[in-house]
């Protein structure tokens, strides 16, 4: 603080005293201050001190192009220029969003429909939930209303999202989850399969656990299941081989719809465009956000197949307008770093890098297996994981979780290394322009951090 005036008067002391933080402890925040990062370049920023870090998280898993792409800036200046801001409300609409729409279309997965846009991966599953919901009252099913997810699922933290997500921290303390959300069994096979079960019976005890549930509550009432093909903050979970073609079975059976949730893996994270496309999921709707716009400006987008479109649009002269949408629903701005962002991963065939680099990612990410405090290493494409165990033999956890994992946390900004701990399961999320020989240099940086650890 300043001696003449007690207000703060450095940068860190401002941030305490004035901003609160999200996923931040706020007496540990008063103790220890923020991280200032000032600028970034290609798969590093910078502190205010200038020391550099080599971002292995693409910042929350989402700055797929890094942190200087000149041609994002360009296109948002010309829209800017152009037409700063537009609605898409009562049948108007700036062009962007057109074309970023048809752009979607063209890249999605299965054949979708319509697109919807939002401003982050909360609001496009908020969005989900709402058009389940009003879907199912247009076609005359106002019983099916049910939304399966996981636990261990992350779908944000709007208050319907957050309810979807599966994890303490966004339920306890906030009364949440809200009605008509239910999570069933994580597909987590070195976690949670039992001695002896191979992964495919693992999967179909999964299945029968979503089949229960399903049955306990009657299947008139279940309308969708909502699942990221990999979860991402729940400790980057990659389901066993045949786990979503069991599940879809299922969900077959029952009519109800498939969610997925591309907001991580969208855009070539798992070495294909949509994280559909490794896992052969089939969805019904898509939410996306993240690496849509490397992040450079907020956007999120939901696709809906024909079948929910056609559903809604029949019915509209019975229910009128779509009641719902943001001021910033297809900004121009946004959507139109968007479509830019789209275009360099098409000119760049960065999907297709990403399942190259990623390959060289996971193989050196084995040589930590053998680690006295890893338990289990995994991943694919360009997402991955370490969990550090207490003891390898049972795969007990440390006590408390997470403690273990906020201290490598530490030793790997010291190294110049930003990664992320969910608990003690260690992620890692670089930016799709990584090089292999950046890999190396940021598997270095994670070795240091965790021999400092042992
Ligand atoms: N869905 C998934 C899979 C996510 O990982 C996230 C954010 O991490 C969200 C939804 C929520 O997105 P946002 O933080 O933009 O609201």
């Amino acid at each position: 603080k300043s001696a003449s005036s007690g207000v703060p008067n450095s940068m860190a002391g401002r941030d305490v005293a004035y901003c609160l933080h999200p996923y931040t402890n706020a007496r540990a925040h008063e103790e220890k201050g923020p991280l200032i990062i000032t600028h970034g370049k290609g798969i590093n920023v910078f502190d205010d001190q200038g020391k550099s870090y080599i971002e292995a998280m693409a910042g929350l898993w989402s700055t797929s192009l890094g942190f200087g792409e000149d041609r994002l800036i360009k296109a948002a200046n010309k829209q800017m220029k152009e037409l700063p801001y537009y609605h898409s409300f009562t049948h108007k609409t700036p062009i962007p969003p057109i074309e970023l729409s048809e752009k979607l279309l063209s890249m999605a997965p299965v054949p979708m429909s319509k697109v919807f846009f939002a401003n982050s991966g909360s609001e496009a599953n908020d969005t989900v939930v709402k058009l389940v919901w009003y879907y199912n009252n247009a076609i005359g099913r106002p019983n099916k209303k049910k939304i399966i997810s996981r636990m261990k699922g992350y779908h944000g933290v709007t208050v319907a999202s957050a309810s979807m997500t599966g994890l303490p921290a966004n339920h306890t303390d906030f009364d949440l989850p809200i009605a008509n959300i239910l999570h069933t069994s994580c597909p987590h096979y070195w976690r949670f399969g039992k001695d002896g079960e191979s992964e495919e019976d693992f999967s179909t005890r999964m299945a029968n656990d979503l089949e229960k549930m399903i049955l306990d509550e009657g299947p008139e009432t279940i309308a969708a299941f909502i699942g990221e093909p990999v979860m991402g903050a729940g400790g980057v979970i990659v389901p066993p081989k045949d786990y979503w073609e069991k599940i879809q079975i299922v969900l077959k059976k029952y009519d109800i719809l498939l969610i997925a949730d591309e907001v991580i893996c969208g855009f070539g994270r798992t070495g294909n465009t949509f994280g559909c496309e490794t896992f052969g999921m089939k969805p019904d709707i898509i939410s996306v956000a993240k690496a849509l716009s490397s992040s450079y400006l907020p956007i999120s987008a939901v696709m809906i197949s024909d079948e929910l479109y056609q559903g809604i649009a029949d019915n509209s002269a019975k229910i009128g307008v779509l009641g719902h949408g943001y001021t910033y629903s297809g900004h121009p701005v946004c959507a139109a770093v968007a479509l830019e962002t789209l275009k360099i991963y098409e000119e760049r065939n960065l999907f297709d890098q990403a399942a190259k680099v990623g390959e060289h990612l996971q193989a050196g990410l084995a040589q930590f297996k053998d680690h006295p405090l890893v338990g289990e290493v995994r991943g694919v494409g360009l997402i991955a994981a370490v969990e550090l165990v207490q003891d390898k033999k049972t795969k007990a956890s440390f006590d408390p979780v997470g403690k273990v994992g906020t201290y490598l946390n530490e030793r790997a900004i010291e190294e110049g290394l930003i990664i992320r701990n969910m608990g003690d399961s260690i992620a890692f999320c670089p930016p799709l322009i990584i090089t292999e020989d950046q890999i190396d240099q940021m598997l270095d940086r994670f070795k240091t951090a965790l021999d400092k650890t042992l």
